[in-house]
């Protein structure tokens, strides 16, 4: 999968270099390129941002620069890139969505800092280009790269052969399947004793049904606890009788 990013700020993208993400990279799994949105702001200054037309507070980023960068990265590659929009007023970030994003050959992510891009922009490249508007929650950041790290290591870990074991996300919380609209229960390791506290038996006993049973118990628990709002909007039959009676 090739990723471009374009930015003000290509420093904030350096912990692509490191863990997960960059041994996909060190492995030629990831084609990850980063580009100085600067490099296309011609004036001696370098100026990628101006005022708001109407007024207001803030600045707005200006076209040019990003209509120049976005047509060099496309001209690069080979077909059509996604570009993916990090935005506080787009549509949320999820795990299905990271899915779909996933087997995308190729992303393009434009992080915004001030007030955000001129609209032109989205809709020049939407009128040709498959363009997502994402949000990563309901806050507001200063910019965009933080939310682009987010969505590269959801992506990236999908990726196969990206993770040691390609098991490892198929319980996840949110993942597709037996799990699916439940969030992950809690897990345990070595020692079986930590200071007063102990393991739960069932985890010992070596009973695959039981353990299974007792996850998804767990995660049932956990879910109506934490988001009562995933119980509700599942469809009923993806619960079974015993998970009724919790
Ligand atoms: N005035 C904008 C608004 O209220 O929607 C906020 C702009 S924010 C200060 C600057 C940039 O940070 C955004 O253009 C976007 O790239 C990024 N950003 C901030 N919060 C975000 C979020 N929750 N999800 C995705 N991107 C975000």
């Amino acid at each position: 999968m090739r990723l471009d990013v374009v930015t003000i700020f290509p420093d904030y993208l350096e912990p692509l270099n490191v863990s997960l993400v960059g041994k996909a990279r060190a492995r030629g799994q990831l084609d990850v390129r980063v580009h100085d949105l600067r490099e296309w702001a011609h004036d001696k200054h370098n100026t990628v941002d101006d005022t708001p037309y109407g007024g207001g507070p803030g600045m707005v980023m200006k076209p040019e620069p990003w209509g120049e960068a976005l047509d060099a990265v496309i001209a690069s590659g080979e077909g059509r890139p996604t570009i993916v929009v990090p935005t506080p007023s787009g549509k949320p970030f999820t795990q299905a969505l990271a899915v779909e994003l996933s087997e995308k050959p190729w992303l393009v992510f434009t992080p915004a800092r001030y007030e955000g891009i001129d609209r032109r922009v989205i809709e020049e490249y939407g009128d040709r280009l498959d363009v997502r508007e994402v949000s990563i929650g309901d806050y507001v950041l200063a910019g965009g790269e933080a939310p682009v790290l987010v969505m590269v290591e959801a992506i990236a870990r999908l990726l196969p052969g990206v993770l040691g074991n390609a098991e490892s996300h198929r319980d996840d919380s949110f993942a597709p399947g037996a799990m699916a609209d439940l969030l992950e229960g809690p897990v345990y390791t070595k020692p079986p004793q930590w200071r007063d506290r102990g393991i739960p038996d069932v985890l010992l006993s070596g009973h695959h049904g039981k353990i299974a049973r007792w996850r998804r118990d767990e995660a049932f628990r956990r879910t109506t606890a934490n988001r009562p709002d995933l119980i509700e909007r599942a469809d009923p039959a993806a619960f079974d009788k015993k998970d009724r009676e919790m």
